[in-house]
């Protein structure tokens, strides 16, 4: 994935920026915040088509964002860089234990998503980052959305997206590279017993152990792990979801980079959803996009995402972008 972003610093100095970073504040554990109202997103014009319910003589779905609608819900910009099912990238290989894989998968999807947050937060040569607290004043996910984070004193308070996002990454950073949370002993690894793949007799005393397990236990995963892990989905989505709302024209779009966008968080939308890693209600920022790509196929019946979506809303939405 790193070689989507190579040449991209070349062109971003010829990019305009507006004001400076913030400093770093102390790190602390981002136990879920409220939502808070917000007036930050920006979004792009979308024609509406309101004769199309009359021309094909349907109730169209609700549709209760304000409009425009992000370019992001038009099909033309909701592509990808790759075809074929997704499914395959996200399914468990049958031998790997369960916390192992959950553990691989948070390492992934984070250093995925770190190429995109650089793309945003690191100062030019100018030293102006296009994600700042001018123009992102808070960790806002929508016109009405915004995600607080918990100081020492487990106080929600609002903080711009850029410092959000760096608190975030001390935190996940601090977990991963935690070996009491992510064990790193080749020795420690285990793998899961597969019939097909499995001796009989290992079987047999796997299903005869009386000692508790939970995710990851026989590689040396504490308890807490899948909780943990669960929170570290959880953070990036919000990541993501603000890089839609707030960043994906300026640079995504600009810089030929949506694509990728699309990839990876429809990539990560699928993980999240079939470890389980993330409620149906906290995808509600990105609803309507989950829904369209129900509808055009990313998501396929049998699939989690396709279980949360409304179909027929995503066929709408698809309706109203193809008539620009
Ligand atoms: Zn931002």
């Amino acid at each position: 994935m790193s070689n989507l972003f190579s040449g991209l610093n070349a062109r971003m100095r010829a990019a305009q920026r507006v004001e400076h970073a913030n400093p770093i504040i102390p790190s602390d554990e981002p136990i879920l915040g409220g939502l808070r109202p917000s007036n930050s997103a920006p979004r792009v014009s979308l024609p509406q088509s309101p004769s199309l319910s009359e021309s094909m003589r349907i109730t169209p779905p609700t549709i209760d964002w304000p409009r425009p609608l992000p370019l992001w819900l038009n099909p033309a910009y909701s592509k990808h860089i790759v075809k074929g099912n997704l499914m395959t990238l996200s399914a468990r290989p049958k031998t790997v234990e369960h916390g192992e894989w959950i553990a691989h998968q948070v390492v992934e999807h984070y250093r995925i998503l770190w190429n995109f947050v650089r793309v945003v937060h690191e100062k030019e040569d100018n030293g102006k980052a296009i994600c700042n607290k001018s123009s992102c004043p808070q960790m806002s996910a929508g016109t009405n959305r915004s995600y607080t984070w918990l100081n020492k004193n487990h106080e929600p308070v609002d903080l711009p997206a850029n410092e959000y996002m760096t608190l975030m990454q001390r935190w996940i950073s601090g977990k991963i590279d935690d070996s009491s949370m992510f064990p790193t002993d080749p020795d420690g690894v285990s793998f899961a017993f597969h019939q097909e793949y499995s001796a009989p007799t290992a079987a047999h005393l796997f299903h005869q152990d009386p000692v508790e397990e939970w995710p990851g236990s026989r590689s040396g995963f504490p308890k807490h792990f899948a909780s943990t892990a669960q929170l570290i989905f959880r953070q990036i989505f919000r990541v993501y979801a603000h890089l839609y709302w707030n960043h994906f024209v300026d640079p995504f779009y600009h810089f030929n980079l949506e694509k990728q966008l699309n990839s990876c968080f429809s990539h990560f939308i699928l993980t999240a959803t079939t470890l389980d890693m993330l409620r149906p209600e906290e995808l509600e920022p990105m609803q309507y996009l989950i829904d369209l790509w129900t509808a055009d196929g990313t998501f396929p019946l049998g699939s989690k995402p396709y279980l949360y979506a409304n179909v027929e809303r995503g066929k709408y939405i698809s309706s109203l972008g193809r008539r620009v």
